[in-house]
């Protein structure tokens, strides 16, 4: 199946499909190619009805900057939501949302279509935010200019998790936020009753999100500094009793918050 991305934006130039643009390049140029994902950028320009094409106007009550006006954004949704049958998952990007985590990124990766509205200047006209009805989301305590860039974080971050998107190289990532390791370094399924047991030892419950642990690659010895001796030691459940019990330090150390 794939997953169809359609933004909303007045900079749809920031969606290039091709290298060097943001998701032209990596795992995202591969799930496309690999059919899993398809994205299309549209100009709410186009859906400006007014002499100057103008997207924007200026705040009642007075104030500094602009607000994105109603009319455009609500046509734009109706228009593209019909290029498709599937139903499309409305999504704003705003500082004020809830913010995006691994999770969300699981749960977004399991929906047909995503239809993002990038704001821009000061925001976007509450009525029409009203009106729409759409999933707020932010991507942190900070403020963008636009909705571009948040909305490009959250396609990587939802994409690479498409079955299919990882190659051979990366499909054993076991990564921070995500889920406990169920396969071995060799990909192998995770001994059930070992994984209890450390889980047990550790007093991890088997839902909890950890950081990653730290990895290491050749050569074994740089600048006096060696390699972990366990994961030179083709022990598979050693290595996977070091990595959880890494994991689990980092995560007590720098974001307790998660457990
Ligand atoms: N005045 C607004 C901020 C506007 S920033 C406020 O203070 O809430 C302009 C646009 O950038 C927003 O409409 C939104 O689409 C985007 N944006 C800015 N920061 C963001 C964030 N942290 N997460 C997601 N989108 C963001």
């Amino acid at each position: 199946m794939t997953l169809r991305f359609d933004i909303l934006t007045t900079f749809p130039e920031m969606f290039g499909q091709e290298a060097p643009a943001a998701l032209g390049l990596s795992i995202p140029a591969r799930a496309r190619t690999a059919g899993v994902v398809e994205w299309h950028a549209h100009n709410i320009r186009d859906w400006a009805h007014n002499k100057h094409d103008r997207t924007d106007d200026r705040p009642f009550g007075g104030g500094p900057g602009m607000v994105m006006s109603c009319q455009p954004i609500w046509d734009a949704v109706h228009a593209v939501e019909a290029l498709d049958s599937r139903p499309a998952t409305r999504i704003l990007l705003t500082p004020q949302g809830a913010p995006l985590n691994q999770r969300t990124a699981e749960d977004l990766a399991r929906a047909p279509r995503l239809l993002l509205i990038a704001g821009h200047y000061e925001g976007v006209d509450e009525r029409v935010i009203e009106a729409l009805s759409p999933r707020e989301i932010s991507i942190g305590d900070y403020v963008l200019s636009g909705g571009e860039l948040a909305a490009l974080v959250l396609m990587d971050a939802v994409i690479r998790l498409l079955p299919g998107a990882l190659g051979d190289d990366d499909s054993a990532l076991q990564d921070s936020f995500g889920p406990l390791p169920t396969t071995d370094p060799n990909g192998e399924p995770v001994d059930p009753g070992l994984l209890a047991r450390l889980l047990d030892e550790f007093g991890i419950a088997p839902d909890t999100r950890l950081l990653d642990c730290p990895h290491f690659t050749r050569p074994r010895v740089w600048e006096g500094r060696e390699v972990p001796e366990v994961l030179l030691s083709g022990d598979h459940g050693a290595v996977l009793r070091w990595r959880l019990e890494q994991a689990l330090a980092r995560t007590k150390a720098r974001r307790p918050d998660l457990l």
